[in-house]
């Protein structure tokens, strides 16, 4: 059976491990001591690391975890990512071994200037893992890259099937929405998100994966271009803003602040 596993990490990060039987590959390892004691105590052996950009955070525990045993490390060719040994970029399709996943790459600058997300089927199922790029409600800050390409990773992110579950790499879900709330405080579904991840929140559940249908309809860095979004950026930023990277661009300097 195809699972895929929350290992929680620091205050907030989610490691991901996609098991198959007693096999798995992990997604943006930022601390090997979660790792291993989960490993130990289900008996699932590591067969490849996939990492999503170069963020201590999400690469930290890369080198303890191949000191335990050797295998392939995905990782941005753009990127310093310790132990890497499969060097990908966007347009890539790679194969991980052991769970005999495929997975497409895609190119999301803006967190950092060579982050990249994996796209694919993982137990029949779409799945993306975009770590620090598209956050559940939110969007991350922007580092190393500028507006127009943050928004135009976004937008390719948001133009997957919308069935696809969004993992991403931290739980900010409740403070991404309370935001999100500012931006658009008259969206019924939005409102009612908001009210299913509090209630996820106070049963200790993870509020990750969402989907790219749920990003869509209440992300408001997916929103820039509705023209709501767009006015309401506008007004916060006390000028018009003449197209849709200006208005995400102003979403993003106004949640910096928020
Ligand atoms: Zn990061």
């Amino acid at each position: 059976m195809a699972e895929i596993i929350p290992i929680p990490a620091f205050a907030d990060n989610y490691i991901w491990l996609l098991r198959i039987g007693d096999v798995g590959a992990i997604v943006d390892p930022g601390d090997a001591v979660p790792v291993i004691a989960f490993l130990d105590r289900s008996g699932i052996s590591p067969c490849a690391i996939l990492a999503t950009h170069h963020h201590g955070d999400h690469v930290g525990g890369i080198p303890a975890l191949l000191a335990r045993r050797q295998m392939p490390v995905f990782g941005p060719a753009r990127e310093k990512i310790p132990g890497r040994t499969q060097a990908v970029s966007g347009g890539d399709r790679i194969v991980v071994p052991g769970i005999d996943a495929t997975f497409d790459v895609i190119d999301v600058p803006g967190h950092t200037a060579g982050h990249i997300a994996y796209f694919g089927e993982f137990g029949g199922t779409p799945v993306l893992f975009c770590g620090d790029t598209l956050f559940t409600g939110g969007c991350g800050r922007l580092f190393e890259g500028t507006p127009e390409q943050m928004w135009a990773s976004l937008s390719a992110l948001g133009a997957l099937p919308p069935e696809t579950r969004v993992y991403c790499g931290h739980e900010y879900t409740l403070a991404n929405l309370r935001f999100a709330l500012a931006v658009e405080p008259a969206s019924a579904e939005l409102g009612a998100r908001n009210r299913r991840e509090q209630a996820k929140r106070d049963r200790g559940e993870p509020t990750v994966p969402s989907t790219i249908a749920l990003e869509r309809a209440t992300n408001p860095f997916l929103r820039a271009h509705v023209p709501g979004v767009r006015a309401a950026a506008a007004a916060h930023a006390g000028h018009a803003l003449a197209d849709d990277v200006a208005s995400f661009a102003a979403l993003r300097e106004w949640k910096n602040t928020f």
